[in-house]
């Protein structure tokens, strides 16, 4: 669905809810004759424009989360365009996984992905029409000329800047021109951002910028300009790194006759040195979360809260978000990530997922340590039995690894202390009662160890630990009785018999 066209051909109007550039282009309709886009202005459309030059960073993925919530928030549109228009440095493999990560996150869109690159003869027109106008001009000047010059402005303390050689030379066209738009060297522009407030910049810092390269491609703030307003943009919620292009671009909007939208420039990320989130921080890519083992709600979650509050609350749905969210929340100084509340969140969330859910997301951890996955009802015992002591996927599925292997690998400290000739006489105890216990409960089996120990004249730490690390291998494990139910009788014996098999070989 795209915006509002109005279209003046031979002095009626017709307005027309259908059309695109894209459409007015291939019906060869002169844009000559006065073209006026009007969004409508009641519905919300906000776009996620991602480079495709490598993996979605968390950067990127707070900033596409933002523009979502701000539609969902207003019952609008969220699109996606995919800027490949550098194409050295654009590719497939980065933008699937873009697109991977937006959809593991659960930010679904409306319309696209868009691809730039495809766009280029709108691109083009639009700069043909600039030039009818005698808004834009040709430039020969060349990179080299262009060079010295800004050397020599930097030599002579002058702030580089073009000086306009072939401003007003009425140039034809020529295999080598790049095309330049006639900025206003007078008055200010002014962003009015949603995020940062009153910007104003002063015209005469603004050159006057090449939209079409020497190639024939046209560059960044000219291709956003013209797919922005032909996609209906009404919101610009992007990161402030962008926020000096921004006045560049209002201009554009204005001498193509578009609408201007509203922006809001959203403040970077940093790690905890407070310098820009990198490498050097730790993992940036969204997607290597989830391979960390992270959950997507507890990612959303966290990244929302960098930058944006809603009183202390820490915890918040995706229908909550969608309800509360705003950009008046959001704030104007740079957020820090904090690895340690991702972490605590994610263990949040993971003790909140149902268990028959949890078993689903643990399945590719499972399988990338090579365990049996083929009994659903075993894994769900396995994940009620660790859901609440690990922090992420990957931690419960290395403390579940005692549960695949019947072959226990005794911690060296843990046999030391409790499998010796002592516990194996109570081990063999319990080995030959197992097989014919009733009421092998959690309530059950306590009963049944309280009576052994007491038969024994013995106390229960006695009996449970020398069993705990027969069964787990370790002195810390979950609750003996949960371990005993998940494995079931005949692995506990097994497990049992084995150590105390172990235990009298080391005398
Ligand atoms: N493609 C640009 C980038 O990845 C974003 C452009 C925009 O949001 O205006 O930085």
């Amino acid at each position: 669905m795209f915006p509002l066209i109005l279209l003046q051909c031979e002095h009626t109007y017709e307005i027309r809810l259908d059309m695109s550039f894209a459409d007015i282009l291939m019906n060869n309709l002169d844009f000559s004759v006065g073209l006026a886009m009007m969004s409508a202005q009641h519905i919300v459309r906000t776009r996620f424009a991602p480079s495709p030059t490598g993996f979605l960073h968390i950067g990127g993925a707070r900033t596409a989360l933002f523009a979502w919530l701000y539609a969902r928030h207003y019952g609008g549109r969220f699109l996606l365009r995919i800027e490949d228009t550098d194409r050295l440095r654009s590719t497939e493999a980065s933008t699937n996984a873009i697109l991977d990560a937006l959809t593991w996150l659960g930010l679904d869109w409306d319309e696209g992905p868009y691809f730039q690159a495809r766009r280029v003869e709108i691109h083009r027109a639009m700069v043909k029409k600039l030039l009818a106008e005698g808004k834009a001009y040709y430039c020969v000047c060349t990179p080299g000329e262009l060079e010295e010059k800004r050397k020599r402005a930097l030599t002579e303390g002058r702030k580089p800047k073009y000086d306009g050689t072939c401003r007003d030379k009425n140039l034809p066209w020529s295999a080598d021109a790049a095309v330049r738009f006639r900025t206003s060297q007078a008055g200010v522009t002014v962003v009015n951002d949603l995020v940062k407030g009153v910007i104003t910049f002063s015209n005469e810092e603004l050159d006057d910028l090449i939209i079409q390269r020497r190639d024939g491609y046209p560059t960044y703030n000219f291709a956003v300009v013209v797919d922005d307003a032909d996609m209906g943009i009404t919101h610009v919620i992007r990161g402030d790194d962008h926020v000096n292009n921004t006045p560049r671009q209002i201009l554009l909007y204005e001498g193509l006759g578009f609408a201007v939208p509203q922006f809001g420039h959203v403040s970077m990320i940093m790690g905890s040195d407070k310098t820009r989130l990198s490498k050097r921080h730790g993992a940036t890519s969204v997607m290597a979360y989830r391979d960390m083992g992270y959950l997507p709600e507890a990612l959303v979650n966290y990244l929302v809260r960098l930058g944006w509050s809603h009183g202390d609350q820490e915890i918040f749905s995706l229908s909550e978000l969608i309800r509360i969210f705003t950009l008046d929340s959001v704030g104007k100084s740079a957020a820090v990530f904090n690895p340690e509340k991702l972490l605590w969140l994610n263990q949040y969330y993971m003790k909140e997922r149902p268990t028959g859910h949890l078993v689903q997301e643990m399945m590719p951890f499972w399988r990338n340590l090579g365990f049996d996955t083929g009994d659903r009802d075993f894994l769900g015992h396995v994940v009620s039995d660790l859901k609440s002591r690990a922090k992420t996927l990957v931690e419960l599925a290395e403390a579940s690894t005692f549960y695949f292997n019947d072959d226990i690998v005794y911690d060296r400290e843990a046999s030391d202390t409790f499998l010796n000739a002592d516990a194996a006489e109570h081990l063999a105890a319990l080995a030959e009662k197992i097989p014919s216990l009733g009421d092998y409960t959690r309530k059950g089996i306590e009963t049944f160890l309280r009576t052994v120990t007491a038969q024994r004249g013995t106390n229960l730490k006695v009996i449970a630990q020398p069993l705990r690390v027969a069964l787990t291998g370790k002195t810390v494990s979950p609750g003996i009785d949960e371990v005993m139910i998940t494995l079931g009788k005949e692995r506990v014996v097994k497990r049992i018999k084995k150590a105390i098999e172990f235990a009298k070989s080391k005398n």
